[in-house]
């Protein structure tokens, strides 16, 4: 008799967040890392051997959040980690939503805070206008008597150019859960079982 010495595949959060981004024609769901070598590795241990029609992605919203979760079967279950992360719904999030149209590329993205030193005279700043509106003498703060702004800050997003298809995707409500599997254990693991 062969026993199964397989343990459930574990889960991982540590990274920054999720980005929508049209590319290529088709909608990017798109894990961002602030560490180029940790995406790269991670990608190259993990997502690179997950068999693309296995790809489960699923969005889970609870009030003004969701959950991102995605997982898949790999060639090589010992390297093998499911992702999630609980995310504040944005209107990138409500656009990916409406508009993936059922299958997205899989990507993933290098995010890196940009300062006025960093950055070219038309970059926008998180304020909403843009650097050359900013003043360098004094402490990069917003030129605009309106504007609260004190500092310049923007962020830029790199995309990784290996990508796997996905073509299964469901959004569902947090009553619903229990209805598919992968977001059901997902939150049993990291959420449920966790309040006591
Ligand atoms: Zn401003
Ligand atoms: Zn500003």
């Amino acid at each position: 008799m062969i026993l199964s010495h397989q343990s459930p595949v574990p889960w991982f959060d540590d990274f920054v967040g999720v980005a929508y981004r049209y590319y290529d024609l088709r909608m990017n769901v798109v894990p961002l890392f602030s560490d180029r070598k940790q995406a790269t590795n991670l990608w190259h241990d993990t997502i690179n051997r997950w068999l693309d029609h296995s790809i489960r992605v699923r969005f889970v919203e609870t009030g003004d959040d969701y959950w991102f979760i995605m997982a898949a079967d790999s060639q090589n279950p010992q390297t093998n980690m499911s992702f999630f992360k609980m995310l504040p719904k944005s209107e990138n999030y409500e656009r990916f939503k409406k508009g993936h149209d059922g299958e997205a590329y899989l990507r993933l993205g290098i995010y890196s805070d940009k300062y006025l030193k960093d950055v070219k005279k038309d970059a926008v700043c998180k304020c909403g206008h843009v650097a050359e509106d900013h003043d360098k003498n004094d402490e990069d703060a917003c030129l605009y008597e309106v504007c609260k702004c004190r500092k310049f800050e923007s962020f830029q997003v790199n995309l990784l150019k290996k990508k796997k298809i996905v073509t299964d995707i469901a959004f569902l409500e947090e009553k619903n859960a229990k209805d598919d599997s992968l977001a059901w254990n997902c939150l049993n693991v990291n959420k449920y079982s966790k309040i006591k």
